[in-house]
């Protein structure tokens, strides 16, 4: 894989590349935008164009060969899932006391070092970034130009801090790349210091060809569904479990109806029946709470008279005359109730019980 191969925001990836050919790579960099927009991607393919020891032109820039010893190395890093899997049951299988001093990170090539939040918190902390400061300031041994990407910008205070002193005296041999959905929960000293290329969402037609192309079973109508429901981004929509997702939905419209109608709770309490606690039940929880949400947003969409925002475009109709029925007040408290069940089953409550509880206790209109 290579730059070519990259889909959409091609303006930012051509600024990015020219950057690259110009020698002016920043020390520290925030890849923002929303989750599948390829900002890890984008990442490792510029760690990969810096590095390849064959570059080849593509697009009038220079780009990676993608076969080379240092391409070869970087690519094993883009099964990000696998990679962190692997890591992770590495450390499960340490005796104890090594297992709390081991944190996560990913290298398959000696100076491309990949640091994800650490499970179980899913944080960046503070023994990871001590870990890049240990290397840092080393040159790289194999590469023109050393790579430390950090794959969320959800950092531990202290972590946060460790950073910042990195970004005061970065090293000019490596560029440090921080990935982010959201910049603003960075610290601003840290985002003063580092240079923000943002990847954008897709519009819609562009995201409705690629998926014409890709994804060859959608139907036209599905392909909409599914460019919405990703939000424009690419990753997203070419991965989008479409049949999952309207399992999910339809559960989401039973607690829905069951909320609004003279309440019969049979209905319900069959379907939360499916519902049980452990590893799957909170899966499948937390993807009916999501599908759920997606439904009140539309219908507060349609009470703000934007309705051609809402992203389930295959029930507008049916969405619309729910609307109709409920006023926005009761749309927010819904909402509400809904956080609070997601709140609940963070604190692990059955959450069968949250779930009728929350259909039941909604207000009445
Ligand atoms: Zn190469």
């Amino acid at each position: 894989m290579n730059f070519t191969d990259f889909l959409g925001n091609q303006a930012a990836v051509r600024r990015l590349r020219e950057t690259l050919a110009a020698g002016r790579l920043p020390s520290a960099m925030i890849l923002s935008g929303p989750r599948g927009a390829g900002k890890y991607t984008l990442a490792l393919l510029l760690a990969q164009a810096a590095n390849c020891l064959t570059p080849i032109t593509t697009d009038g820039l220079p780009d990676a060969c993608g076969v080379c010893a240092n391409c070869e190395r970087i690519v094993a890093s883009f099964a990000l899932d696998e990679r962190f899997a692997e890591a992770v049951a590495a450390r499960e299988e340490m005796r104890d006391v090594d297992k709390k001093d081991t944190r996560i990170l990913i290298q398959t090539h000696p100076d491309v070092m990949i640091i994800p939040p650490d499970p179980p918190q899913l944080l960046i902390k503070l023994g990871q970034v001590r870990t890049v400061i240990a290397r840092i300031y080393r040159r790289p041994a194999q590469a023109a130009r050393a790579f430390y990407i950090f794959t969320a910008s959800s950092f531990m205070k202290e972590a946060a801090n460790s950073l910042l002193k990195v970004l005061e005296e970065p090293p000019e041999h490596a560029t440090l790349i921080l990935l982010s959905e959201n910049p603003s929960e960075l610290l601003p000293t840290i985002r003063s210091r580092a240079g923000v290329l943002r990847l954008g969402a897709l519009p819609a037609a562009e995201i409705d060809a690629l998926l014409a192309a890709r994804r060859p079973e959608l139907k036209a109508i599905e392909r909409t569904l599914v460019g919405r429901l990703a939000e424009g981004a690419v990753g997203r929509a070419l991965g989008f479990d479409l049949p999952e997702y309207l399992a999910y939905r339809q559960d989401a419209l039973i607690v829905l109806h069951t909320s609004l109608a003279e309440p019969d709770y049979s209905v319900l309490f069959r379907m939360t029946e499916s519902y049980r606690a452990g590893a799957e039940g909170a899966i499948k929880t937390s993807g009916m709470l999501h599908a759920l949400s997606l439904l009140l947003e539309d219908l507060l969409l349609i009470h703000s008279g934007v309705p051609a925002l809402v992203r389930n475009t295959d029930l507008v109709k049916e969405l619309t005359r729910i609307a109709h029925g409920v006023t926005p007040q009761w749309i927010e408290a819904a909402s509400r109730g809904l956080d609070q069940v997601e709140a609940g089953m963070r604190r692990n409550l059955l959450r069968s019980l949250s779930l009728d509880a929350f259909a039941t206790s909604l207000p009445v209109r």
